[in-house]
């Protein structure tokens, strides 16, 4: 089931005292406009009814997609985060199954791309391992430069290089103002989920919060 609280705000452009709606907790199944929302980001705007200006109000959430099975705490604040990468517990009044996949999550872009991945049912250690391989020494320049590489889709049709298919990234060139998008054979990211497995590093022991910052970590933890 998905929350709804009502707060109250005071518009920034007229001083209008009005209500927002913030969806404590959001079920992807049940309630799919809030997912469109999302991904258009308009559950964060609130229109004033009095002079018509649109505010954006940053709120975070729980999202629950029951057919995937995963479930993401989400906070909009990205930066400076304490305890960022410490396991979590669940209340047990949530009852999810064992086969799930719990996360934190830091950041909208970050939101965005952990509910595709985990939607599309890959392992998300292993696309976030498979990134960092690629930003820091596949292409360099994309980690010298301080950009972030996100995952954005499969392709299932088979290529002159694998049968499985490619795997999309991309990333924002902000000198060029330019989205560049990477493909990859499917097969490395199968390579991927084996190298996580055999690296005790990459053992998660519990909920967390998987990203680039984590791996970058864990990797530098002694074998
Ligand atoms: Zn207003």
């Amino acid at each position: 089931m998905s929350e709804l609280r009502k707060e109250k705000i005071s518009c920034p452009h007229c001083k209008h005292e009005g209500e927002f709606e913030l969806w404590s907790s959001i079920n992807a199944d049940l309630n799919p406009e809030l997912k469109e929302g999302i991904f258009n980001e308009r559950i964060w705007a609130w229109t004033c009814p009095s002079c018509g200006e649109t505010t954006y109000i940053p709120w975070g959430t729980l999202y629950h997609d029951m057919t995937n099975k995963f479930l993401i705490f989400f906070s909009f604040d990205s930066d400076d985060v304490n305890n960022k990468y410490e396991s979590f517990e669940l209340p047990t009044t949530f009852g999810v199954e064992k086969d799930y996949t719990i996360r934190s999550v830091y950041g909208l872009m970050n939101f965005k791309e952990k509910i595709v991945i985990l939607q599309n049912g890959l392992n998300d250690l292993a696309i976030e391992h498979m990134k960092y391989m690629i930003s820091h020494i596949i292409r360099p320049e994309i980690s010298e430069k301080g950009y972030h590489l996100y995952f954005e889709r499969l392709d299932p049709e088979e290529t002159e290089v694998s049968e499985h298919g490619s795997i999309y990234f991309f990333y924002n060139d902000e000198v060029a103002q330019q989205t560049i998008s990477a493909r990859f054979a499917l097969d490395s990211y199968y390579e991927h989920c084996l190298a996580i497995k055999i690296d005790p590093r990459m053992d998660l022991n519990g909920n967390k919060c998987v990203d680039e910052g984590w791996i970058d970590k864990q990797l530098k933890l002694a074998k």
